[in-house]
Formats: structure tokens, sequence, C-alpha cells
């Protein structure tokens, strides 16, 4: 009986040591010292032992009961030990590698630009207007003195929503609602996007334009000179030349261009100014009275200037872009120059 219990032990041990799981150690522990288990066995089959021989082996059997389940339970400590460090090699996280590089979005090139203009503006007393670019044809322009036969009007210029309806061609309504908002003085600039039916190098279909307007008592073309001399001087630099040349615009009397040096060549002359020296970059003039009459406005006591300017123009020079459709592409590696 002693040398069975031995036995046992042997080589139940020898099985803890060799089992690779818990689950392995569990159906082992189960063979020796389960319910059915062999050492469980041997002590209810102590009966038939002489009562001498009896107290040796249950002692013999305790012992080696108590040995077994130390033995199983270092073994299960062990490999519960392996599984962990098995998990931290295999499921390490590298905290050297390179993390993913976060794309920081930046103002689209217009929007800088037209925040620009609009900055320098603001500093010399100009409020910022909006409008609806879906706008009505009188604010559009029967209100700004464009007759029904002007070639403004024509449909190869003008997006039609319906008869009375179109898209707005320029950012002029917002003139003519302004001054129907608000008595004089007034002086206002609104940036926003307008939509003309052409589409080349230099046109498309949609496009930027800021328009300015003061009135008030007593407004002069030097007014008008000196304010936009300044912007230009803020916009392209302190010593860049101007000029203003007569022109013709239905909403202003007397009208004038205005250009600057070319900022390609300094204005020897170059393919982009035409070998000129000069670029036309605005429209301005004194705001006509009839404009005036259309909001109530009294053309004997108050008098205004208005211009207005492509805001892609404005970007193209100061960038030197060459292709308008540049800016409308989305072209990351263009954009992403700003
Ligand atoms: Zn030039």
């Amino acid at each position: 009986m002693k040398d069975k219990l031995n036995k046992i032990e042997e080589v139940a041990l020898q099985e803890a040591a060799g089992a690779v799981s818990e689950i392995e150690l569990q159906q082992i522990r189960a063979r020796y010292l389960g319910k059915k288990g062999e050492i469980t066995a041997v002590m209810k089959g102590m009966g038939q032992l002489s009562a001498e021989e009896r107290p040796l082996v249950g002692a013999l059997a305790n012992q080696v009961k108590d040995r077994l389940e130390e033995a199983f339970a270092k073994r299960q400590v062990a490999l519960r030990k392996e599984l962990m460090h098995q998990k931290l090699a295999t499921e390490r996280i590298d905290v050297t590698l390179p993390g993913r590089r976060q794309m920081p979005g930046s103002k689209h090139p217009i929007t800088q630009v037209t925040e620009e203009i609009v900055e320098i503006f603001a500093a010399l007393g100009f409020g910022v207007a909006e409008g609806p670019e879906i706008e009505k044809d009188f604010y559009n322009f029967e209100a700004l003195n464009i007759p029904r036969d002007h070639p403004a009007r024509d449909m190869q210029d003008t997006f039609y929503v319906s008869e009375d309806i179109v898209l707005r061609t320029h950012t002029s309504p917002v003139q003519i609602r302004t001054m129907l908002k608000h008595q004089p003085p007034v002086r206002v600039v609104a940036p926003g996007t307008v939509y003309r039916r052409d589409s080349d190098l230099t046109h498309s279909p949609m496009f930027h334009q800021i328009e300015g307007f003061l009135v008030d008592k007593k407004v002069t073309f030097g007014d008008l000179k000196g304010i936009l001399t300044t912007f230009v001087n803020q916009c392209f630099g302190k010593n860049i030349d101007v000029r203003f040349r007569p022109s013709f615009f239905p909403f202003t009397e007397p009208s004038a261009e205005v250009d600057i040096q070319c900022v390609i060549c300094g204005g020897s002359g170059c393919r982009v100014c035409s070998q000129t020296g000069w670029l036309e970059i605005l429209g301005s003039g004194m705001i006509d009275p009839e404009v005036f009459k259309s909001v109530d406005y009294d053309p004997e006591v108050y008098s205004g200037f208005a211009f207005g300017m492509g805001i892609e123009r404005i970007a193209m020079l100061k960038y030197g872009v060459n292709d308008l459709r540049l800016f409308f592409e989305n072209d990351m590696r263009f954009l992403r120059q700003f």
C-alpha cells in the first residue's frame, strides 16, 4: 500500500510538471485527487487494512495528498506566469513607432486675401455687409442704373433663375440693400461670391468680388483717391505707383479704373501687363445721382463713391498665380503653398 502511494505520487508529480495549460493541470488533478481519483480510491479502500496498518497508510495518504495539492498549486502559478509572459511578448505595443501625422487645415487663399482686404478697409472705418447670392433683378440691375438694354444684362453674361431672379453678377446689390436700410453716413465693404457665364484662363463662372462704398455730405473724388491709394499701398506695398484712368460704369459718374504699377515687372513691361507696365485692379467712381434716387437719398445733400474689385485678380497678382482655375481645383499641392 505504501509503495503504491509513493508510486502514485511520483507519477502525479511528473504529469503535473509536464502540464502545458491550466486546463490540462486541472484534468490531472482530478485524476488523482478528485472524487473518483486514485488517492481517493486508496483512502476508500483502507477499510480492508488491519487496525495496525490503517493509521500509518492513512497518515501517508494525507501527506501525499497535501504534497500533491501543493505541487498542483505551484504548477498553476507557474503556468499563469508563463501565459502572462507569452501575452506580453506577443501583444506588446511598440511605443517607438512614429505617430500618425495630423494634417492641419488652412484657409483657402481666396479667403485669406478677402480677409486681408476687409481688414485694410476696417482700419479705415468701413463696416462689412453681406447679401444674398440669388438676387432680384431690381437690386442687381435696375436700382444700379443698368437699363434693360445694357450689355451686362445679356443672356451670355447673366445666369437667370427666372425672368426676375438672377444669380448676382456683382456684389453691388449689397450697396442698394444697405442704402435702403441705412441713412447716411454709410461706409461699408461687401465681399461675396458672384456668377457670370464666362470661363477661360482669367474668367470663372463663379468668382469673388469685394464692393465698397462711402456716402456722406461733401464726399469728393479726392476722398475716393485718398482711400483707394491707401488701400493699394497697404495691399501691394508703400512704393507702388497708382493711376486713375477715366472709365464708364452705369452706376457711377464720373468713373475711373484704378491701375497699379505692374507687380511682376515693376513697370518695365512684361507679358502679364501686356508690356504696358500697368495692371488694372479696381473699378470706381462717384455714385450716380440716379442710384441715390432709387434708394431715396437726396443727391442734393449727399454724395459718395463706390469701388469694386475681383478678389481672384488681387490674389493672382499678390501670389504670382497665372491661371485663375487653380483657385477652384482644390489641388492640395497648390493649396498647401498658402
Ligand atoms: Zn509687367
